[in-house]
């Protein structure tokens, strides 16, 4: 399958065939993707053809709308019947793709859909990629009302840890930002603060954003809510974050998934901006969205706005993120399998 390879030998695929057929295929895929094989106009019909049931690494299972048509979710399944789920938002001057690096998530986290269901499997660098070009092609092609003709942001934030799958999204990275040529800027990198993978993507040449799910400001209540905390305690990832903020220079965003009586303290509030201030990071502030077995809830949206304004009184910068395709289960927190059991008999 064409995505699962890298650019580098991409002449696997069509072999027998002269090199530039190669390098044309090479910016169909990376450079300017297109839904169908078929609509790669300068590569003869033979090949085409050949190419056309092979070139996505899954099929696009359910395509949903929501939002009045500025929000789509995708759920890809590879042949092994992994599920792979993608969410297009548009916006009058934004594209953003927020991208799965996991089938599934072995993190846990309580109030997190993926992470109720568990964890299935890694996805490789070219399944990363391809749901990143699979988005540009359908913005180019169909588009969305608008909204621009291609992405302008990508995150890391559907299913899955991106850092407990380091490598394959380094070379996912590699293969975006190299090859498909989109700028470092655009992407952001979203943690459960695991550190290991902070220090190493640190280490990484390219300048992506880091934004730091924390959800909570002292070790106790934020062990109850990620697990992981256990392992990688709050200072321990404050140095990390630190030490990534000074070696690339990219502002730092904390996100804190508000739960009612749970985090929206005003104790929590005052320790919050502590780290924030500490870090010179900015705090996107989500409203916790339902998921099937956690019985937390969002506090209202005036609380959140209180909340919201008691950080910025301490100096912090913080935005109330807006909720998108939360009827269709596409918000933050809600990707999982449809199904709820993502295997397929094969
Ligand atoms: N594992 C990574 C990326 C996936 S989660 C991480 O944790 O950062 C992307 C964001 O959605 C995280 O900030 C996560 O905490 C948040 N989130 C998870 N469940 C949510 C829910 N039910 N409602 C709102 N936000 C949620």
């Amino acid at each position: 399958m064409p995505y699962l390879r890298a650019p580098e030998d991409l002449g696997a695929l069509i072999s027998n065939e002269p090199s530039y057929r190669v390098d044309q295929l090479r910016d169909w895929l990376y450079s300017t993707p297109v839904l169908h094989a078929q609509d790669m106009t300068n590569l003869p019909a033979r090949i085409r053809a050949d190419l056309e049931d092979r070139l996505w690494p899954f099929e696009v299972e359910i395509e949903q709308s929501a939002d009045e048509g500025t929000t789509r979710k995708w759920l890809f399944r590879a042949p092994d019947g992994a599920a792979i789920e993608s969410v297009l938002m548009g916006y009058p001057r934004r594209a953003t793709l927020c991208i799965s690096s996991q089938a599934g998530c072995a993190l846990a986290c309580t109030f997190c859909a993926t992470g109720q269901f568990g964890f299935e499997r890694h996805l490789e660098p070219g399944e990363i990629v391809a749901q990143v070009a699979y988005a540009q092609a359908y913005l180019r092609q169909i588009g969305m009302p608008g909204t621009p003709d291609h992405l302008t942001n990508i995150v890391f934030m559907g299913m899955g840890e991106p850092l407990a799958n380091f490598d394959r999204v380094r070379e996912a990275l590699r293969r975006m930002i190299e090859v498909m040529g989109i700028s470092a800027r655009s992407i952001t990198v979203s943690t459960v603060g695991m550190v290991p993978g902070i220090r190493r993507l640190a280490d990484e040449p390219w300048p992506v954003y880091l934004a730091i799910s924390l959800h909570a400001a002292d070790d106790e209540l934020r062990t109850s809510l990620v697990p992981i905390n256990k392992r990688y305690p709050i200072a321990e990832l404050e140095a990390a974050a630190w030490d990534y903020f000074e070696k690339k220079g990219r502002r730092l965003s904390i996100e804190w998934t508000m739960m009612d009586g749970v985090n929206d303290t005003l104790d929590q509030a005052d320790k919050l901006a502590a780290i924030a201030k500490r870090l010179r990071a900015h705090v996107n502030l989500i409203a916790l969205n339902p998921t099937p077995l956690s019985s937390e809830s969002a506090p209202s949206r005036l609380h959140i706005r209180q909340f919201a304004e008691a950080l910025e009184h301490r100096g912090v910068n913080v935005t109330v993120r807006d909720t998108r395709g939360r009827d269709i289960d596409a918000a933050c927190g809600q990707l999982r399998v449809v199904s709820g059991n993502s295997r397929k008999p094969m």
